[in-house]
């Protein structure tokens, strides 16, 4: 495969799609025409096109020449709507209204303990989703679409959660059905990473990759697989759990009853503790609730140290999913993610180090652009998404 692939990939993109737009509604057949490229170049294009919401598929009005039946035409999209995006983390629920392009209109976010209080929590998400609601100056009978993200896996065939070991008081529970209930609409959940990586998939770093792995390090770490276009859940929904690695020499009870978790060692909160205790000075202990923004600690060589030890570590497991898998590139998200290159220099690191040579060079390590909104703007696309929400029926 040629090394410049992205490249040149990224360049037919942006040729079929200025074709689009000078052409107006325009079929394959004609595109290919007009760019010369091949009908199944013109084909892969469209359908990444499609996915990223940049496109829609309709029908002509005049029926194709000789088949009596109407063709397939394809227009560059505005926005077709609003959609509802809600974000459930470990630590707080957000949600928010914007249009079916990401532009957020009204966002409404809470702190809750949503690992151990459930019911709560979809409690809240459902009164946030009806307030960002009422402040973008929407109904709820004018959404598209509704989709939601759980710092957690869902069993692919049933929907519901139920890993014993990760939400524990989640298990049983079907979110999907338990928002729909609260709000009176059909709503889609997944996987967080699995949303983060569709964030950064439709308006982030990832735009460009087929093959990537997105790390969500914040509270938790789990991992986002996207494999040619498609999220990668396992085979029953629970692949991605890369927080519960064993790291050698590291012996801390993890929440999954396990000891020496990755998660145990480079958590945010862990971080968040190294940091404020050498940033607290002799006459003044530093609150780790009250540290500045991460990204703003570059420039202190001691925090920056810490950071990128936390991405040397993470790097450490994520090395081995690089040999595995062969990814053109990890988007690191999450509040970690954010904080910049010192925590993606210890990551490339150790990929470098412990990722075998050939995968080690085609990977690229870089951040997320859409830091801890990934996942909220990973619902929003796939709200987006929603069958309702294509004009012309392209799911
Ligand atoms: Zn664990």
């Amino acid at each position: 495969m040629s090394a410049d692939l992205p490249a040149r990939r990224r360049r037919t993109r942006d040729t079929v799609l200025a074709a689009i737009t000078q052409l107006g509604p325009a079929t394959r057949a004609e595109l290919s025409r007009r760019t010369g490229l091949s009908r199944s170049a013109v084909g892969d294009c469209v359908a990444g096109l499609l996915l990223e919401g940049l496109i829609a598929e309709g029908w002509s009005d005049e029926p194709t020449a000789g088949r009596g039946r109407p063709a397939s035409v394809l227009s560059v999209r505005g926005a077709t709507g609003v959609v509802l995006g809600i974000d459930l983390g470990h630590a707080h629920v957000t949600a928010a209204l914007a249009t079916t392009l990401g532009e957020v209109l009204a966002e409404c976010s809470d702190e809750l303990d949503v690992d151990h209080l459930p019911g709560q929590a979809l409690d809240l998400a459902a009164r946030l989703a009806e307030r960002a609601l009422r402040a973008g100056g929407h109904r709820l009978d004018e959404v598209r679409g509704v989709a939601a993200g759980i710092p957690g896996p869902l069993a692919m065939r049933t929907n519901v959660v139920s890993a014993p070991t990760i939400l524990a008081d989640w298990v049983g529970l079907d979110p999907a059905a338990e928002l729909g209930r609260r709000l009176g609409r059909p709503v889609v959940v997944a996987n967080d990473a699995d949303m983060g990586a569709q964030g950064e998939r439709v308006f982030g770093a990832a735009r460009r990759f087929d093959d990537f792995l997105y790390v969500k390090a914040s509270h938790g770490i789990g991992a986002g697989i996207v494999l040619a276009g498609q999220t990668y859940r396992g085979s029953a929904g629970f692949a991605g759990e890369i927080g519960h690695t064993h790291i050698p020499g590291a012996s801390n009870w993890c929440r999954c009853g396990s000891r020496g978790c990755l998660e145990t060692v480079v958590s945010i909160s862990h971080v968040r503790r190294r940091l404020a205790h050498i940033l607290s000075t002799s006459g003044a202990t530093m609150s780790e609730h009250r540290l500045p923004p991460l990204g703003e600690l570059a420039d202190n060589p001691a925090a920056a140290r810490v950071l990128t030890d936390a991405g040397r570590t993470i790097g450490r497991v994520v090395a081995d999913l690089v040999n595995c898998l062969n990814p053109a590139a990890i988007v690191l998200g999450g509040e970690l993610g954010a904080a910049g290159e010192p925590f993606v220099g210890g990551v490339r690191e150790s990929i470098d180090r412990y990722a075998q040579p050939a995968s080690a060079l085609t990977a690229q390590v870089v951040a997320g652009q859409l830091g801890s909104r990934a996942e909220l703007l990973g619902t929003i696309a796939i709200a987006s998404r929603a069958p309702t929400s294509v004009v012309g029926g392209h799911t």
